[in-house]
């Protein structure tokens, strides 16, 4: 099974807001209450608590203090389930140990199968704009209205998940349990596309055409200083203090939106158009660490290649089509013709220029050709005149006019052909 979510935008009133800040108070408290009886516990008999352990000191605590009662029992629960996972997660090698967590970064409630429910459904706005709203009521916190800009399918709604965000914006997340679509493979793909992704380009695909990378947080970096500023003359905790951390987080939920709203539009764009897509297989966090210069690190980050390869490959799988992860080794030193290394490429090179056939083409649309050569088939998405053919005999000469080439013409040509 898959898990589906779906995300709508909530607003309430003031009270309700009010309450379901209180709410997430408690609800941290409740966690690091957990968090230390399970360290005393482990200091007494040395022992862990299981997930039916800890789930019944949740339902206990919040019988014997007043101050749990305010949370629906089954959101109590679901907080020892979150611990739970979170310690298993440290189990697993995967995170570090739980810690105690802070009010202010506490800012999810869920509910299971029961206590929320969906009324009074209606239509608004006209033509492009019409969608759907609906009243969510979560029991013990009150009511929303939901804006439904998508449909889904309620009756398998397996949790739902109050979330407030860091500007102050309120969402619903439904969960949806789905069954996996398997990968089929039954007649042979037509199409494929092979995507290099970059910083100067965003994006460039095997067919020619390209993205550029609209660095969305470079462009609000200077908006996100002054906020940043402002912020660290605040008093830590103080209202003015949350205000202006509010004010910073809004902004960059924006950036965070921008980037979403493409990576999506690219998204639909590919799966629509290729039935197959080709990408490198890339340690993105390391690429980080080595970026050379701050700039660099910063535009790798705001490129952030995982999300927007976690988001091809959805919108692929979605259409239940076929994605390739590449290795990534030398996809842009390798020539697209001959296939040998061109050690000398920098980073600076936006122009491939191989020092052995003479092949010349942009550096990313090289990369993207790579990779979808490693894959192993000639796609017919590939240009007929850049099919691989035999490797020609490269003489300084020609190499020169290569150069010149691209000059003239800035789509792709093969070098040596010509001399
Ligand atoms: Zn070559």
């Amino acid at each position: 099974m898959r898990v589906r979510a779906y995300r709508f935008r909530a607003y309430c009133s003031k009270t309700t807001a009010r309450v379901l800040k209180t709410q997430l108070e408690v609800a941290c408290k409740l966690y690091n209450t957990l968090l230390h009886a399970k360290e005393e516990e482990y200091e007494e008999n040395k022992r862990t608590m299981s997930r039916n352990e800890l789930r019944q000191l949740a339902l206990d605590l919040r019988k014997q203090n007043k101050e749990f009662q305010v949370l629906y029992s089954q959101v109590a629960q679901q907080v020892a389930d979150r611990f739970y996972e979170a310690r298993q997660r440290f189990f697993d090698g995967l995170a570090n140990k739980p810690r105690e967590k802070k009010p202010h970064r506490y800012l999810s409630l869920v509910y299971s199968q029961k206590g929320w429910k969906l009324s009074n459904w209606r239509e608004v706005g006209q033509g492009k704009n019409k969608k759907k709203k609906a009243r969510l009521y979560l029991s013990k916190i009150g009511f929303f209205t939901l804006v439904i800009h998508r449909e889904f399918p309620l009756e398998r709604v397996s949790q739902v998940c109050v979330k407030l965000y860091p500007s102050g914006r309120i969402y619903v997340i439904f969960l949806v349990e789905e069954p996996e679509a398997e990968e089929q493979q039954s007649e042979k793909p037509k199409n494929a596309v092979g995507v290099d992704l970059g910083i100067t380009r965003l994006a460039t695909l095997s067919d020619g055409r390209y993205l550029e990378n609209p660095r969305p947080l470079e462009r609000s970096l200077e908006r996100i200083r002054l906020l940043q500023r402002r912020l660290s003359r605040k008093k830590f905790l103080s209202n003015n203090w949350i205000k202006a951390k509010r004010r910073l987080a809004k902004q960059y939920e924006h950036v965070k939106n921008l980037r979403r709203d493409l990576f999506f539009k690219l998204g639909v764009l590919l799966s629509q158009k290729y039935d197959v897509l080709v990408l490198e297989d890339l340690n993105v966090q390391g690429l980080i660490q080595k970026g050379v210069t701050k700039t660099r690190r910063m535009r790798l980050y705001d490129s952030s290649f995982s999300e927007l390869r976690a988001v091809l490959k959805w919108e692929f799988r979605k259409r239940e089509k076929l994605v390739l992860p590449v290795p990534a080794y030398n996809t842009s030193r390798e020539c697209f013709l001959c296939g040998r290394i061109n050690k000398g490429l920098t980073l600076e090179d936006r122009v491939f220029l191989c020092p052995h056939c003479g092949f010349t083409l942009d550096r990313d649309l090289n990369a993207s050709l790579v990779l979808l050569k490693r894959t192993g088939w000639v796609p017919p998405a590939v240009p007929e005149e850049l099919r691989p053919i035999p490797p020609l005999p490269s003489l300084g000469l020609k190499r020169r006019q290569g150069v010149a080439m691209i000059q003239e013409a800035p789509a792709f040509r093969r070098g040596s052909s010509h001399g």
